[in-house]
């Protein structure tokens, strides 16, 4: 057991905080963020992770015992104490604690201890991601992934959604969403070649070409045909050669997959998710949320509210490209009917024509996945882009198509091979439905919620090009 403190009389910095002060006493401990000495009191803030805020401990007139063990206190030492809470007199807060004991659990020293009082930058933090969580903002991104990761589960389960794990190794690829990393235990120096001098797969681990999934949807619909709605929540992997603020190699997707549903009511269900989430964060991290409205992104909280309070605009990708092109504006990528939207697309569309989330739905079919169900006018497909300002792209999805002659005909033009997906068309063979599904990216989200510039500092380890440490 826990040789310096008996854990049921430790009070978290939370609780301690909102406590009424009536000289009781209670033991704190954590990690020291700041110290000050002054003639005859020393000071220090003490934060364990429970909120945004530290408790002050003050030590007046310590005894030359206490006096030797606050010198070794500094930024960053982890620390037991223990003392009665009082009122206190500081501004922006209502409690601290008149220190009687102290241990110094674990030194930092401060000639060595890289995270001093000073702001660093995120481009620094990033270097030093084992430390970087004792900071205020990535304390407070930890906090809030965490609320969303619970209401996420929540929103579904109250609306009777199953959470099905789907693999994480998979065989297809998928959807061709993107480039895929491959899972294989033959030799990197030597692996076995056909007679045409490719590399024989026969003999790797699953007897085939594998990879990490870049999405669980495939998955997702077979369990949806079957038991009406389900949802996934894990990590998917994307070897995108890209060094933007906005994607990973490996993050964490929210899927839900819904039959007997089209394209409006998947629309009406990611707009919900999307607002409950918000209004669930803004409720319950709302010391958080307003770090990151002074600190991080100022008007966000503004931004958020309006969101949770408004219906979403929803366009056809046509009507996208008519408010693009008749704006006038001289965009990087040119705009025309047929050429995927890109971000900067998508921010003009948000933050310029709309002012908030837009729901782009019906995109030619060449831009988009084979699954997607083909309109009556053969041109366009059911897809739905959910864009909002600051970041464009927060969630894609589709209703499915259902009909097995359409299907096979999608796949070949896409290019696949039919008999790879034949698990896939028996779903439309038998007791096919409508169904529908959207795919939100869990750092996205994050990154929209708090208003963080850059994908790599809302998730704990980010993996990206030439970037794997920790
Ligand atoms: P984008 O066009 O922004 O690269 P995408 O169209 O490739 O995204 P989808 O295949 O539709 O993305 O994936 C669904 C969701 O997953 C996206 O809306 C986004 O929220 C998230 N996402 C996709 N790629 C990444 C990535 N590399 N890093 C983080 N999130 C991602
Ligand atoms: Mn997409």
């Amino acid at each position: 057991m826990c040789q310096t403190t008996d854990h049921k009389t430790v009070r978290r910095v939370r609780d301690l905080l909102t406590l009424s002060a009536e000289s009781q006493t209670v033991t704190a401990r954590g990690w020291v963020r700041t110290k000050r000495d002054s003639k005859h009191l020393v000071f220090f803030e003490l934060n364990d992770g429970s909120c945004l805020s530290n408790v002050q401990v003050v030590f007046e007139n310590p005894t030359p015992e206490a006096a030797a063990d606050l010198a070794r206190v500094q930024t960053g030492a982890s620390v037991v104490v223990s003392g009665t809470l009082e009122p206190s007199p500081a501004r922006g807060q209502k409690t601290e604690i008149h220190g009687t004991a102290l241990t110094v659990v674990g030194e930092a020293p401060a000639d060595v201890y890289p995270l001093q009082k000073k702001r660093h930058s995120f481009e620094y933090l990033r270097e030093i991601a084992h430390l970087r969580p004792r900071t205020n903002t990535f304390g407070a991104i930890a906090r809030v992934r965490n609320q969303l990761s619970f209401a996420i589960h929540r929103f579904f389960q109250e609306r009777n959604f199953l959470y099905v794990h789907t693999p994480i190794i998979t065989a297809s690829d998928a959807e061709g969403a993107g480039e895929m990393f491959r899972v294989t235990t033959l030799p990197p120096d030597a692996p076995p070649k056909s007679e045409f001098g490719d590399v024989d797969f026969s003999g790797d681990f699953f007897g085939r070409p594998a990879y990490l999934t870049v999405s669980g949807q495939l998955n997702a619909e077979i369990y949806a045909c079957a038991l009406d709605r389900v949802y996934t929540f894990g990590p998917t992997f994307r070897a995108e050669n890209s060094n933007t603020t906005r994607h990973l190699a490996e993050f964490w997707m929210i899927e839900p997959e819904v039959a007997f549903c089209d394209i409006h009511c998947n629309m009406d269900l990611a707009e919900d998710f999307l607002r409950y989430l918000l209004s669930d964060l803004l409720q319950n991290c709302s010391e958080d949320m307003e770090f990151f409205n002074q600190r991080i992104q100022p008007g966000l909280l503004d931004t958020l509210r309006v969101v949770v309070d408004s219906a979403f605009h929803r366009i056809s990708y046509t009507q996208a490209i008519e408010a693009l092109t008749s704006s006038g504006r001289d965009f990087e990528f040119p705009v025309s009917w047929g050429a995927d939207l890109q971000s900067e697309h998508e921010k003009f569309l948000t933050e310029e024509v709309y002012r908030g989330p837009v729901i782009v739905t019906d995109y030619p079919r060449e831009i988009k996945a084979f699954y997607m169900k083909l309109n009556d006018d053969g041109r366009t497909v059911r897809a739905m882009d959910v864009l909002v300002p600051r970041l464009g792209e927060i969630i894609g999805g589709s209703e499915r198509e259902a009909d097995l002659s359409t299907l096979e005909r999608r796949i070949e033009e896409c290019g696949l091979n039919r008999d790879d997906y034949w698990w896939y068309l028996d779903l439309r063979r038998f007791g096919s439905v409508p169904h529908a599904g959207f795919g939100l990216g869990f750092e996205r989200l994050v990154q929209y919620a708090t208003g963080m510039q850059n994908i790599r500092d809302v998730i704990p380890f980010p993996r990206a090009v030439r970037s794997a440490e920790f």
